[in-house]
């Protein structure tokens, strides 16, 4: 380790530069500059410039792989509509790189492309070298003439195995660590906004070992707008390396060929692994973006108190007489309020000529006041973003006359429309339009159906279908005078819409929608996390977003292990903090579910200051040899997934230093694992730690003492959950 120390000397101060002219030519240049540990290099050229290298400067090690992407690539279209590409490394006819005051300027004026000659592109990377970090900007002049700019790809990079080989996060759901990258080539290719890249990072993981531990490099956007953007990461096998960057569509892509980055990029060295990674952006996000929410000691007060506490959804669909007794005696079982999700209250089928919600299956209205009487909260489901181009049955009585000026449009004018398998009367499939979210039109339709349900019909929630869940549409309509394709424009028509409904919310009422897309957590009090069902996913976005926004609702599946998967699942959704279920009533209350289940809610609704309050731990890593369990969880077919037999979490309630480590065994066999458990500092071990052991409303809790340091065993049974609270700061490994 003495290299360490050497390179620490050295860079006093930590940020450095060396410009080495090569002699004779005057043509190639090597620039190279450390922010902190984190080092890059740049050869410049006439043609273009090329990072080779970027080092972590503890351990003198190039973490990036050869021939890997440009820093940039731009994506452009020519007179004929024919794409072109170049990139920041050959075809242009001047470069420059000047470096001064902790910041790396580089330029690339006039390419060699038609259209071009006057172009220019300009990158600048700013240290920060507290945080061993590079931010990044960048932007392009140029006249619009016959070529025209569309995508801006940057930055890019690609990394070889020494900071890819332990994992790399991908903002898949609520996060998954993806370790299958080198068993073949892989990619991961999502529009930011929606379920399945849900947060504006990635990162990647050096496997952990004894002596270095774990070491990770974050790739982000801090974008406090999270405007349109790409975000994807490439693997190769055989080279074992792993690309990322993002691709974003400029606004008014037909219009101009200016275009600058919303926000900063940033690349990071650290140690650590996903939790780090997640603290980081949370750090930037609280304090930046244009969605997190104002939050006082009980957390979102513009959310309903019963929506922060409710532990538990039913979810199922019909006229009332199909569903208020079973979801009445859901309730009673569970002994505790509960969310109903209710499809298909309304007349019209669903997907199908929308948004003619109205009228709702008779009795309705009396039904939604019986179930609120019952402690069961409904939420009616709409949709907040579909229109039926044939929306009176078979006939259009109002999409052309009505919708179209409002639906989006792609760049020939005609509307974007989606099909979900639904028919229309004469067998042909539905087509639904996608409605532009920046129209006073489609913001004043949903805003009418919203206002309807919670004032007329009284239920206490509504669910607006697809929100968070489908990302931007590059509408290219000019007269909803937002900007064509590209930017965040998408978002605000929305948080416009949005900001409306919850002005207008009668107090006591609240709004959902499905998936977790980050950009509108303030201007919802709950996200459907159904969707979180991949192999290897993790607590990233509670993590981030604990206590700011409620998480409800897995898929519940079946198959031949899906009383296991329903525990994996309904474990899963305890210690991260999820409200658990939205789940078939009858199956909740199955024989082979009901105990797990109702266990699982209790412990939930024992601990539910600390979701709405609290925030995200770290969670707990337990010694020993932990089982794993394996079941199909049934996403679009079969779809295996694997977890621990015995999940954890922890989560705390800062300003009141309360701590709750939770644990569920989801497995069907007892199991013994081993936990150390300490105050943070070293003077004060010798006093007891107090520990009281939560179960369910009916098991009176137990309280002990426990010493500090002292090896603690944890023993569960098979099909049973319980957290372990203490009233004040504790450390547990893997601290
Ligand atoms: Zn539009």
């Amino acid at each position: 380790m003495k290299s360490q120390h050497f390179f620490h000397s050295l860079l006093l101060p930590a940020f450095i530069m060396l410009l080495l002219l090569t002699p004779y030519t005057g043509q190639s240049e090597e620039l190279r500059a450390a922010s902190g540990i984190l080092e890059l290099e740049f050869m410049k050229k006439a043609e273009g410039i090329r990072l080779q290298a970027l080092r972590d400067l503890d351990y003198d090690r190039n973490l990036l792989a050869e021939n890997g992407k440009a820093l940039f690539e731009l994506i452009l279209y020519d007179s004929d509509d024919e794409e072109l590409r170049i990139c920041s490394e050959k075809g242009w006819n001047h470069t420059a790189c000047t470096a001064q005051d902790g910041e790396v300027l580089l330029q690339w004026k006039g390419h060699a492309t038609a259209g071009l000659e006057d172009f220019l592109v300009e990158v600048l990377a700013s240290a920060r070298p507290a945080d061993n970090a590079w931010q990044w900007h960048i932007r392009t002049e140029g006249t619009l003439k016959e070529t025209r700019l569309e995508d801006v790809s940057f930055p890019q990079i690609t990394l070889n195995s020494s900071l890819s080989d332990g994992g790399i996060l991908y903002p898949d759901g609520p996060g998954a660590l993806i370790q299958y990258h080198w068993l073949n080539d892989t990619q991961k290719w999502q529009r930011y906004g929606g379920g399945w890249g849900s947060m504006q990072f990635m990162a990647a993981f050096s496997k952990w070992s004894a002596e270095e531990h774990q070491s990770g490099f974050y790739f982000a956007m801090h974008d406090p707008k999270g405007s349109e953007k790409e975000i994807v990461f490439q693997s190769k096998a055989e080279e074992k390396t792993a690309t990322f960057f993002f691709e974003h569509a400029i606004p008014d892509t037909t219009k101009t060929n200016n275009y600058e980055l919303p926000g900063k990029a940033v690349w990071r060295l650290f140690r650590g692994d996903w939790f780090d990674a997640a603290l980081y952006y949370k750090n930037w996000a609280k304090d930046t973006v244009l969605w997190w929410p104002k939050l006082s000691d009980e957390g979102r007060e513009d959310t309903p108190l019963w929506m922060r506490e409710l532990c538990v959804w039913a979810q199922t669909g019909g006229s009332p007489e199909e569903v208020v007794e079973r979801v009445k005696a859901f309730a009673e079982f569970l002994d505790v309020p509960v969310g109903f999700h209710w499809y298909n209250w309304h007349e019209i089928p669903f997907d199908n000529d929308y948004p003619h919600y109205f009228p709702a299956k008779e009795g309705f209205e009396e039904a939604v006041r019986e179930l609120q009487e019952a402690q069961v909260h409904v939420m009616p489901y709409i949709n907040a973003r579909l229109w039926d181009t044939r929306d009176c049955e078979d006939q259009d009585c109002s999409f052309t006359t009505v919708a179209l000026p409002a639906v989006t449009k792609n760049e020939d004018g005609s509307p974007v429309t989606e099909k979900y398998r639904s028919k229309e009367k004469d067998g042909s499939e539905v087509a639904l339009g996608v409605m532009c979210p920046s129209t006073e039109l489609w913001q004043d339709k949903v805003n009418e159906i919203v206002s309807r349900l919670h004032q007329q019909c009284g239920t206490k929630g509504v669910y607006l279908d697809q929100v968070a869940a489908a990302t931007p549409v590059l509408c290219m309509d000019e007269s909803h005078g937002h900007p064509l394709a590209g930017g965040s424009w998408w978002n605000e028509g929305y948080w416009a819409m949005l900001d409306r409904i919850r002005a207008e919310m009668p107090a006591g009422h609240m709004i959902t929608t499905e998936c977790n897309g980050e950009t509108f957590v303030n201007r919802f009090d709950a996200y459907l996390s159904w969707h979180w069902q991949t192999d290897g996913q993790l607590p990233v976005f509670p993590a981030i977003y604990g206590g700011t926004i409620q998480c409800f609702g897995r898929a519940f599946g079946g198959g031949e292990t899906r009383d296991l998967a329903l525990r994996m699942k309904t474990g899963q959704q305890l210690v991260f903090g999820e409200q658990i279920g939205w789940i078939n009533p009858d199956l909740a209350l199955a024989e082979e579910n009901r105990a797990f289940f109702k266990q699982a809610v209790q412990l939930r609704w024992l601990l539910r200051r600390y979701f709405y309050a609290g925030e995200m731990l770290r969670p707990p890593v337990l010694e020993g040899t932990m089982p794993r369990v394996r079941a199909d969880w049934q996403w679009h077919g079969e779809h295996w997934v694997n977890t621990d037999a015995l999940l954890t979490g922890a989560w705390s309630i800062p300003k009141e230093k309360k701590t709750a480590l939770i644990f569920a065994n989801v497995s069907d066999e007892t199991i013994t694992l081993k936990l150390v458990i300490r105050r943070p500092g070293d003077n004060t071990q010798d006093t007891p730690l107090m520990r009281t052991i939560l179960q369910d409303k009916n098991t009176a809790t137990r309280s002990d003492q426990v010493t500090p340091g002292q090896t603690l065993e944890l023993t569960l049974e098979a099909q049973t959950a319980c957290a372990w609270e203490f009233q004040e700061d504790i450390v547990y490994s893997p601290h």
